[in-house]
């Protein structure tokens, strides 16, 4: 008889907790369907919204004579382009290169970003443990290398202006000693007080491997961009700022002799789909490398406009290997 009377307290006691157990496990399996649609949402295609109003036209292109641009392709990382821009496909492969653009000038030959190092693969090692293991990263030439192939070494640089000061934009410095590397105020306090982002770039200004110049924008107006900083003061090589990626990032245009302009973005986007569309990146890449989504979001907007006036201007994200072909290999 008391056996019975513990079996039916038992019961009573247990089937509400076994229905508890049950809802709550639902209500976990729900979050975690919820999240994970949230988080597929942020993936899917949504352009930006582009007003019709644009900013002054650019300035006619100047011929200067001897000036040329060409690309060194330091190595490259594989990924796929639905992680790079909102909207791309999850299944197509993009190779995302590190790179050093050269521009040849009567008066000296730059370099827009520093490219690879010879310590690349070491380099990558620096950045957050997502990035290192959405990426593989398969070395090509290092600037240094593409350099001696031409006889050439630091001292034949004029300097380096950096886009921004990413490790996959600073890597090539730690073999380009006592060269100039031009870098915005803001991009400077930024690199040196950004834990995850300028961890690369403290550790080579620790070694002081290069003299650092400041770039200030005292120039006028180019076209829509406010200020401006013309590098050989003659309307060859054209700096812009493009604060958004880093609080410092720039944009460079080179026009050649023939009239064909060129504008660098640096990482404000990683594909051209991004200016195209325009799209940003996606939410997560976004979170990982971005400082200021809505300041991104603004110069995405920007260059697509800007593309649309000047369908002749050639715009080149950083990474996009795809643009980079259309570019001459140094
Ligand atoms: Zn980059």
């Amino acid at each position: 008889m008391r056996v019975g009377v513990r079996d039916a307290e038992r019961d009573s006691g247990a089937a509400p907790d076994y229905l508890r157990v049950q809802v709550k496990i639902r209500i976990a399996l729900l979050l975690v369907v919820v999240l994970l649609a949230a988080l597929a949402w942020t993936f899917v295609k949504r352009p930006l919204a582009v007003p019709k109003a644009i900013g002054p036209a650019l300035p006619p292109p100047v011929a200067v004579e001897g000036v040329s641009f060409s690309v060194i392709r330091g190595a490259e990382m594989k990924s796929q382009e639905g992680f790079a821009v909102r909207g791309g496909s999850l299944t197509k492969r993009l190779v995302n290169a590190v790179v050093a653009f050269v521009v040849e000038h009567p008066r000296g030959r730059l370099l827009i970003d520093a490219g690879a190092g010879r310590q690349v693969t070491e380099h990558l090692k620096t950045t957050p443990l997502l990035l290192r293991a959405l990426a593989s990263l398969t070395v090509k030439t290092p600037t240094l290398d593409a350099l001696g192939s031409r006889g050439l070494g630091p001292q034949d640089l004029r300097g380096v202006v950096l886009t921004h000061s990413h490790w996959d934009h600073v890597s090539g410095l730690q073999d380009l000693r006592e060269v100039p590397v031009w870098i915005t105020p803001e991009e400077l306090a930024h690199a040196r007080s950004d834990d995850e982002g300028g961890n690369l770039y403290r550790q080579l200004e620790a070694r002081g491997q290069f003299q650092l110049q400041e770039l200030s924008f005292a120039g006028e107006g180019y076209g829509p961009f406010a200020a401006s900083h013309d590098f050989f003061d003659d309307g060859s090589v054209v700096l812009v700022p493009m604060p958004g990626h880093t609080p410092g990032s720039i944009a460079v245009f080179v026009t050649l002799p023939d009239g064909k302009r060129f504008l660098v973005i640096g990482d404000t986007s990683w594909t051209r789909e991004g200016v195209d569309w325009p799209a940003e990146k996606p939410w997560l890449a976004g979170r990982m490398v971005d400082f200021d989504a809505a300041g991104v979001r603004d110069q995405l907007v920007l260059l697509h406009q800007l593309q649309r006036a000047n369908p002749n201007l050639i715009i080149v994200p950083a990474h996009d290997a795809r643009v980079h072909v259309t570019i001459a290999t140094f």
